[in-house]
């Protein structure tokens, strides 16, 4: 049973079954499996990605810089932020989106502080904006948000139960990981689900990973009780 918990969910996720921006249906989902997982008494953290709207890489070309589209990368996770905020309000859970990006006028300026007081108040906590840096993606962001705010597992929402030797909707042959150690996933090329700089910052830090499917019922909850789910990423097996 874990206090807090920091769940990573990527804006394909939110797209749901549109085939960009933000599906309502599908937020409202994920509202009724956060209910679920904060009657276990656990505090929630969201960091959100924003690949449904932008994503910096494939954004620049010879005319836009990469860190242009970086920002413009950003500010897609505060829209997520701000309209996930809103579903998940309407369907009773009480959630505050806070921002690493200053849009003073439209979302609450990221502080510790203020995150942990949210918290604190059973609210979940939707952060945007990243790590307010480019070059980097909101997976390393999740990573480090969860050891600032003293997260105790990274959960990180996928379209596959977990990791697999190899695609599963491709190869029939594909058996899934139960767990892997930090240095594995690192060394492993193929295995693209979190980039490698949040994966090195969680072995640094030694802040365990679950790689899990969102639409599976009660999946969140499940890892917030520390259940065994998907593939779990963490030390080396003794
Ligand atoms: N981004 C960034 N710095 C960060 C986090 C995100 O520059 O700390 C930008 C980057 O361009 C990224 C985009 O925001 O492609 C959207 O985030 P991400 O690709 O991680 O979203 P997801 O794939 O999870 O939807």
């Amino acid at each position: 049973m874990y206090k807090r918990i920091l769940l990573k969910l990527s804006g394909e996720q939110l797209q749901g079954s549109h085939e960009s921006g933000f599906d309502t249906e599908r937020a409202v989902w994920i509202a009724g499996q956060l209910k679920q997982a904060l009657a276990t008494g656990v505090q929630i953290v969201i960091m959100v990605g924003g690949g449904n709207y932008a994503r910096g890489a494939q954004l620049a070309d010879d005319k836009i810089q990469r860190i242009t589209g970086d920002y413009v990368g950003m500010l897609a996770t505060l829209m997520n932020a701000l309209t996930l905020a809103d579903v998940f309000n309407s369907e009773g859970v009480d959630a505050r989106a806070l921002s690493n990006i200053e849009a003073n006028q439209l979302v609450d300026q990221f502080t510790h502080r203020r995150a942990v007081s949210h918290l604190d108040k059973h609210r979940v906590v939707i952060v945007a904006g990243g790590t307010g840096r480019p070059f980097l993606t909101t997976d390393t962001a999740a990573v480090n948000l969860a050891l600032e705010l003293q997260c105790d597992v990274v959960v990180k929402t996928t379209k596959v139960d977990g990791v697999y030797t190899a695609d599963p909707a491709l190869d029939t042959t594909a058996t899934k990981y139960e767990h892997l150690s930090y240095d594995e996933v690192i060394a492993n090329p193929s295995i693209t689900v979190m980039d490698k700089a949040a994966i090195g910052l969680a072995l640094e830090q030694h802040i365990p990973i679950v790689i899990c499917d969102l639409l599976t019922e009660g999946n969140i909850a499940r890892a917030a009780r520390g259940d065994t789910v998907g593939t779990l990423i963490g030390e080396k097996m003794a």
